[in-house]
């Protein structure tokens, strides 16, 4: 593959050369510091905060021994990385996955931290990640992983520090595991507040009411606010979506409540189609039960070519990264690509897709549902509170609605895409609360 030209890429090399750090055009990490610089380039920001920006503050690597139900040994490799927390309390999701490296949490960091400066929450970024297939352990097994790998973070997580929520292949469960097991290491006279070392939790247990929803709501909102200015109308729409876990299930009800039509579905297990729509909420409870799309009764089953060439207005991503690549986007056919996975779209092909006319809503202003939700969560438990879900829905969609306007004013500002908009205006409150604070010492 050639490589890249653009002055973002000499931009990232050079900062990545500045700071004695060297990665390849084609890494994920390298790719997501260009476009970020794209943005910051674009607004003249001081030349400290890009550097500041181009690595995390803090990266952590960990291993935990943990006994098997057949009473061998295995050894896991986790991680943390805190990218920035000059805004507040590092930020982000624990992801089980078997493939994860450290490289793709630092993404996942920094697009944290470009995420709650967007949505204007008094958050850092941060993800961590645990290497492991959550699906091929029992639940006792990932019991003992979880809280092996909650003592293994000691206090660099804590409700005013850090604080992680779900991601792939994590769920509420494993955040009570993890809550938990930190309030079993805390001392007594912060008990109560140290369930808000994670959110995401269960409802019973200091979740919040509408949380397991988020991110699908607040990708919906999004598409309420931005959809009529394209001259779309949110019920008379088709579209795609690959994955159907929390995001994409939770997208895909919301949506169907709303009058689209879900056309096909592709996920780890394989690829399904209807031509007038498959039903979002029996899927949801296929799915539940057999663990993906594959087996569900009343679709046909088709191959990934055909799922990715299947004409619609929406293209939406909802499981891992770069599964966008140049050869899907040839194949796609749709009006808009709405990002509700982190980082679903190549560079290759998010420029192949915007030359062709395709407009790209990206995954920082999408996917802001979750922590903005998580923050109402971590509210409630420093209040002692517990808030309706009509309130908590409000008060998401204020967020999503202020940010969507911010990444509009942004992009009409620098004449620019809605990715770069998006992060423009977060690097604009950021270099606001630097200037301020000033840098230490
Ligand atoms: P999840 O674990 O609930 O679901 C992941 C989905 O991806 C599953 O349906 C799985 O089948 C699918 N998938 C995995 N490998 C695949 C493959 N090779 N081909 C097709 N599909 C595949 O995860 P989630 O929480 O729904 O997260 C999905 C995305 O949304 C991730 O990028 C995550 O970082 C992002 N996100 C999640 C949240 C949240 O609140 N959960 C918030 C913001 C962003």
């Amino acid at each position: 593959m050639e490589s890249c030209n653009t002055p973002a890429c000499q931009s990232a090399r050079d900062i990545f050369h500045e700071l004695e750090d060297y990665y390849d055009d084609h890494n994920l990490y390298f790719q997501t510091v260009s476009s970020v610089l794209e943005a910051a380039n674009a607004l003249e920001v001081p030349h400290r905060l890009k550097l500041i920006l181009s690595q995390p503050k803090n990266e952590i690597m960990f291993h935990c021994p943990v006994q098997m139900d057949d009473g061998t040994w295995q050894l896991f490799k986790g991680y943390r990385v805190q990218h920035n927390n000059v805004l507040g309390p590092y930020k982000g999701g624990i992801r089980y996955h078997p493939e994860v490296k450290l490289d793709e949490v630092k993404t996942l960091a920094l697009l944290m931290t470009m995420k709650c400066a967007l949505a204007r929450l008094p958050y850092g970024g941060a993800k961590g990640a645990l290497k492991i297939d959550p699906r091929a352990v029992s639940r006792a097994e990932l019991q003992r992983v979880t809280r092996r790998l909650t003592a293994a973070l000691g206090n660099n997580i804590g409700p005013d520090y850090d604080i992680p929520a779900p991601d792939v292949g994590t769920n509420c469960q494993i955040m009570a595991w993890m809550a938990d097991t930190y309030i079993n290491f805390a001392e007594s006279s912060t008990k109560v507040t140290a369930r808000g070392v994670v959110t995401g939790k269960p409802l019973e247990f200091g979740g919040s009411a509408g949380r397991e929803k988020a991110t699908g709501q607040g990708l919906v909102y999004v598409l309420d606010e931005l959809l009529p200015g394209m001259g779309m109308e949110i019920g008379k729409l088709s579209y795609s979506l690959i994955g159907y876990g929390n995001v994409g299930s939770w997208t895909a009800r919301l949506l169907q409540q709303r009058g689209s039509t879900l056309i096909t579905v592709m996920d780890h297990t394989g690829a399904i189609f209807h031509e007038t729509g498959i039903d979002a909420q029996k899927l949801a409870e296929h799915v539940k039960v057999t663990g993906g799309v594959a087996g569900y009764p009343d679709a046909e089953v088709i191959s990934s070519e055909t799922f990715y060439s299947t004409p619609v207005d929406l293209f939406i991503p909802a499981a891992l990264e770069q599964m966008v690549d140049l050869e899907h986007a040839k194949l796609i056919s749709c009006k808009v690509l709405v990002e509700a996975a982190n980082a679903p779209t190549t560079p290759h092909a998010e420029q192949y897709l915007l030359d062709k006319g395709v407009a790209i809503l990206p995954a920082i202003l999408c996917n802001a549902g979750g922590v903005t939700v998580s923050y109402f969560e971590w509210k409630q438990n420093r209040q002692s509170e517990t808030w309706d879900e009509e309130v908590v829905d409000e008060r998401l969609r204020k967020v999503m609605v202020g940010s969507a306007k911010r990444v509009l004013e942004m992009a009409d500002r620098l004449k620019c895409s809605m990715r770069v908009a998006s992060y423009a205006s977060a690097i604009e409150h950021l270099d606001k609360v630097y200037k301020m604070r000033g840098v230490f010492p």
